[in-house]
């Protein structure tokens, strides 16, 4: 299985980084070894001193498919999670800056965290869906997925233009502001819809 991350999809987050506005959704992809194991802390990589968070919100894909159609997407998935693309902005800051690809800053292990899963039959409105991240207690990042310059379903027919969606892919819908570094002993907490999806201790 395959994680496929998108970058850049809400406006708050892209003028916190002083990032364009992109054209077209930024896509990227990690592995199934970054996918953080349950119950395990994060582990800050000897590689960086800058590890961000960035709280985003999950979408589970159920059926095969290829060159799907915005008004099909819905039918590829029915589970909604949350989770952490833990990113090296320092590594990051300096490929971007080389014009290099991006993995080494967002693909390494333990970088993805997948919380709990919920049935999309659940939630009202997948373009209305409210999420957070507390760290330490506080709240420090707060979105909605009414906020994504690309919905849910807009991102399923683009990144299926590319990629084969097959069954237990993870799409990783972006995150909104508020990201911010991490250092042992923090507690990063996600909740969505106000229920916990994970609680993660940093090491
Ligand atoms: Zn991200």
């Amino acid at each position: 299985m395959k994680l496929i991350c998108i970058g850049r999809n809400y406006t708050d987050h892209i003028k916190e980084l002083e990032n364009e506005k992109p054209e077209h959704p930024v896509v990227f992809l990690k592995p199934d070894t970054s996918i953080l194991l349950k119950k395990q802390p994060f582990f800050i990589p000897d590689f960086s001193n800058d590890v961000h968070y960035e709280v985003e919100v999950l979408v589970k894909i159920n059926r095969v498919g290829k060159h799907i159609d915005k008004k099909f997407a819905h039918k590829y998935y029915d589970e909604i999670g949350l989770g952490i693309d833990f990113t090296a902005r320092d590594v990051q800051g300096y490929l971007k800056e080389k014009g290099l690809p991006w993995e080494k800053a967002k693909a390494f292990d333990g970088s993805a965290v997948i919380g709990d899963w919920i049935p999309k039959q659940t939630i009202e409105n997948v373009d209305d869906i409210s999420f957070s991240l507390e760290k330490n207690g506080k709240t420090v990042q707060n979105g909605n997925t009414k906020f994504m310059l690309w919905k849910i379903d807009e991102l399923i027919e683009y990144v299926s233009k590319y990629f084969t969606l097959k069954i237990g892919d993870v799409i990783f819908t972006g995150t909104p502001s508020g990201v911010g570094g991490v250092k042992p002993d923090d507690i990063l907490v996600g909740h969505l819809n106000n229920q916990q999806f994970f609680s993660i201790k940093v090491k």
